[in-house]
């Protein structure tokens, strides 16, 4: 039901409920409590019987900037969640068997105005000048020599590996700390008003009911207020992503914790190694439709290490987005809004997004329509740019050894990947518009490391004799070394930083 607000006063938003007490709905509180808590009453209800999707433990950079919002201090989140550093991602068997690649959060080599380094380096291979591109990149080189240093001037792009229930627990204790009220109860029912169709209180199950001005949906996947209440239809887009099943397990950690996310292609999906600090979070993502759960879980559990901690788990998706992710006056953040495979790590990161610009256009003097349309059309421009980035990694690709991959291959894509791809694969090129989240040089790791090779370069890369070519690159590649050589081991740098406060001893 969709109701013309224009119709229908506008009433100031002094209550919040957040439904659901997940990574989303803690990120939401510790947000909104921090930004605008002293102005509102904000109450967070979770259901201790229902818990948690209990997964999502691998960051991207722009997790820092949340942080950073927040004043959070590192050393305390890592310690708390068991974190460790995280410089990009492995990506193992995915153009071929036996084929890797890292997509790396640094720059590649140098750019100039007119043309992107990769034109540099695509002429360099010509001339038999260059090395590997990732040679060329400071993160991408620490991350397979397993190192780490904070560097000055920001000079180390990371993220992180944490342990998600543990980031939860240390979001609410700092919601709370800003005056959000937790509720422990089951939402029974969710009452709206006939007339405007707004969500106007939350039954629980202890009998009591919360009113509020706004709701929160953060209920994960069953999304409680948003699909079953405000009857928000979903946009499946699993005729372009097949996955649609993962089964995650926990692992003891039996070396050294790497800098990177490991994800492993196989038959019909991906694995995911994400190393903390004493453990590893370890799953695999796979389309039901190629291979049943017991052959899923017999390949997941022959490519781990480590005692087995937790029992592996069946978790269900359907990739997709909601049409509408703020409708009246409930927004929906996290798995009740949609879901993208974790192969790029994008949900914390969607989370994120999401709140900061639900901040942008707090409905503080009342929720206007033109604020729900701006919201649902920045954020649908944002996930379709997602979910193109991780559809390049399951079509781009030479695998044709089972029915899944040769289905990837011959897949219908959305017109803007195609248009992505094929300008890369005519002329090198790529662009990023404004608040895209993959930067030009996101695409192009992947795209060549997926085996997309252009055509040509940019004529200034000609400018250059073959001798300054030579130059100029390795410049850069010593630059790289160099500073690769002075840092330490990453694991060794964690226990130093951040290492995890020992468990209390056991009477
Ligand atoms: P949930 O964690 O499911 O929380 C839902 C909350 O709602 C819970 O507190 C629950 O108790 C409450 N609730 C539900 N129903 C009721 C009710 N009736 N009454 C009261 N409370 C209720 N993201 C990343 O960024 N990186 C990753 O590496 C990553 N890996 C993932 C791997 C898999 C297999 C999956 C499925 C997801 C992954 N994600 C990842 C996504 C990430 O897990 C989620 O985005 C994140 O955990 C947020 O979940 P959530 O808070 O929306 O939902």
């Amino acid at each position: 039901m969709t109701i013309d607000r224009s119709s229908i006063p506008p009433r100031p938003v002094r209550r919040v409920v957040i439904a659901g007490g997940g990574t989303a709905g803690w990120m939401a509180a510790a947000a909104i409590s921090k930004v605008l808590g002293q102005r509102l009453d904000i109450t967070l209800i979770e259901s201790d019987e229902i818990g948690t999707v209990g997964v999502g433990e691998a960051t991207i950079p722009t997790l820092l900037n949340f942080h950073s919002l927040l004043e959070i201090n590192e050393q305390e989140f890592m310690a708390a969640t068991q974190a460790t550093f995280k410089l990009g991602i492995s990506f193992e068997n995915w153009r071929a068997v036996g084929a890797d690649y890292i997509h790396s959060f640094g720059m590649t080599g140098v750019d100039h105005w007119t043309a992107g380094f990769q034109h540099f380096w695509h002429k360099g291979r010509e001339r038999e000048l260059a090395g590997a591109y990732g040679d060329y990149c400071l993160e991408l080189k620490a991350a397979q020599l397993n190192r780490f240093a904070h560097l000055p001037k920001n000079g180390m792009n990371y993220a992180y590996h944490l342990d998600a229930s543990r980031y939860a627990r240390f979001l609410r204790k700092f919601a709370e700390g800003y005056g959000v009220r937790r509720v422990e109860a089951k939402i029974d029912a969710v009452r709206r008003d006939p007339a405007s169709g707004d969500i106007t209180a939350l039954q629980l199950d202890s009998v009591s009911s919360i009113e509020a001005d706004l709701f929160i949906d953060c209920t994960g996947f069953r999304a409680l207020l948003i699909g079953q209440a405000m009857g928000q239809p979903y946009q499946d887009w699993s005729h372009w992503l097949f996955a649609d099943s993962a089964i995650a397990v926990q692992t003891a950690a039996t070396r050294p914790a790497v800098p990177y996310t490991r994800s492993i292609a196989h038959g019909a999906g991906w694995q995911w190694q994400i190393p903390l600090q004493e453990r590893v979070g370890n799953g695999i993502v796979f389309a039901s439709t190629y291979v049943d759960d017991a052959a899923a879980e017999a390949t997941l559990m022959a490519n781990i290490g480590g005692a087995v901690l937790t029992t592996p788990r069946v978790i269900r998706f359907k990739p997709g987005q909601r049409a509408r992710t703020w409708a009246g006056n409930c927004v929906a953040l996290g798995l009740a809004s949609g879901f993208l495979e974790p192969i790029e790590s994008t949900s914390i990161h969607l989370i994120q997004r999401g709140i900061v610009r639900l901040m942008q256009m707090f409905p503080t003097d009342g929720i206007f329509q033109t604020d729900i349309d701006e919201y649902n059309r920045q954020t649908a421009a944002e996930i379709e740019h997602i979910r193109d980035f991780i559809i390049l990694h399951y079509h781009v690709t030479e695998r044709r050894d089972t029915p899944f991959w040769r289905a990837c291959a011959s897949l219908d894509l959305p017109p803007s990947l195609r248009q992505r791809i094929d300008l890369f694969a005519d002329s090198g090129r790529v662009f990023r518009a404004p608040n895209e989240l993959f930067a030009e040089n996101s695409w192009i790791q992947v795209m060549l490391g997926q085996g997309i090779h252009p055509r040509q370069h940019h004529p200034s890369a000609d400018l250059m004799g073959d001798e300054e070519l030579r130059a100029f690159l390795d410049n850069i590649r010593g630059g790289v070394e160099r500073t690769v050589a002075q840092l330490p081991g990453h694991q060794d740098y964690v226990e130093r930083y951040c290492g995890a406060p020992a468990p209390p001893a056991s009477r």
